[in-house]
Formats: structure tokens, sequence, C-alpha cells
């Protein structure tokens, strides 16, 4: 089903007396270009706290040159979620409240690697309480083995031939590595 299908069921039925209460949805927002293990590390916890998580990629204007496009990001991070049907990709421009509040979700879930990601996390998470109160950001440290891993470091490693295993999801290693390599093949022409 799309994410941005707004007929959806978004309530469950608790318990034995059937009632039905809505459903818990969470938001992981990101650009993802490409998704990393530290991204998946993220979804697979988060999906265990919401009845849904939904994975918002963003159309990040101020990001030049993007390795892929958005859909192709989506279309990735579709490619390494098959073990958990509660995880859905869509993707967003403008504001993520806005996105937040479409999908019904209560919730903005961020991972956090280092204080260098506090700071600037702890700002949009302010901003985001200021556009909208009942919207809270959840934070989710990293696994200390993802703690430096990030897409720029992947891109960059890959462009300098490095190997990239066991940093990304092996479902779209390959497809990272081809477009590393049409890249570097455009750049040399
Ligand atoms: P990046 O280019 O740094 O990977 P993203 O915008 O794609 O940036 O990151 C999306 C979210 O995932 C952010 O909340 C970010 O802090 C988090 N994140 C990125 N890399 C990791 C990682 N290795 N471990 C945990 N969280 C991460």
């Amino acid at each position: 089903m799309s994410s941005d299908s707004r007929s959806e069921n978004r309530t469950r039925r608790a318990g034995a007396g059937g009632k039905k209460c809505p459903l818990r949805i969470g938001v992981y927002p990101g650009s993802f270009d490409p998704l990393t293990n530290g991204h998946l590390d993220i979804i697979r916890r988060a999906s265990k706290l919401f009845d849904k998580l939904i994975v918002g990629v963003l159309v990040n204007d101020s990001k030049k040159n993007p390795l892929f496009t958005i859909e192709e990001r989506a279309a990735l991070i579709r490619k390494c979620i098959g073990g958990m049907p509660n995880v859905e990709v869509g993707t967003f421009s403008g504001l993520l409240v806005d996105f937040v509040k479409q999908h019904g979700a209560v919730a903005i879930v961020k991972g956090l690697r280092a204080v260098s990601d506090y700071e600037y996390e702890l700002q949009m998470a302010a901003l985001n309480k200021h556009i909208d109160g009942d919207i809270d950001t959840i934070f989710l440290m990293a696994d200390v083995q993802n703690s430096f891993l990030s897409s720029s470091v992947v891109k960059e490693l890959a462009w300098h031939g490095g190997s990239i295993t066991g940093l990304v999801p092996k479902e779209i290693e390959q497809d990272i590595v081809d477009n590393i390599k049409k890249r570097r093949a455009e750049a040399d022409n």
C-alpha cells in the first residue's frame, strides 16, 4: 500500500474487547543517499517501537548533486525492508511536520551518532515542536559499530575504490558500486 494513501486504516484492535485505538505511527526522515547499515539499524529498532514506521525520504535541495534520485533512494530502501511488514517508504519535500501530520504520525525518529549530531538535531527537534506541539522527536543512539558511518563516508570510500562491504545492506551494495562507477566514468570524460 502506498505510504501516502490517506484512506488507510489508522486504528488497531486492543485486547480481548476489540476496542479500537489509534495506530502509533512514527516517521524516520532523512536523505538516505544511500541507505547505510546505520540507517537500517535505526529502522529495525524503531519498527519495534511503533505499530507502523514510515521512512520519509527527503527531497533535499540543499544537498547538491545527489548520487541517487529520490525515487531510486526509496526503491533501494524498499529492497532492504522485506522482513519488516510494518515499515513503509514515502518521499516528501517541504516541511517534515506536514509530512508527519499527513500520515497521522505521533513522533519523528532520529539517530544520534555523536555530539556533533546532537546540536543540530536539538535545534530541529525544538523547531518542529514549536511548529506543532503534539509531535515529539525520539532519538535512538547509533550502535557503536555504526557510529562513524554516514552516507557521505560510503560514497567517498566507494568513489576511491574502497570496499563498502559491511557498511551498507548487501541487497543494495552492487547498486551503489555500479552507480559510483558510472559517475566516475562520466567525471573522467
Ligand atoms: P547521513 O548522510 O548523515 O547518513 P541522513 O539524512 O541520511 O544523513 O540521516 C538520516 C537520519 O539517520 C538522521 O537522524 C541521522 O542522524 C541518522 N543516521 C545517519 N547515519 C546513522 C548511523 N550510522 N547510525 C545511526 N543513525 C544514523
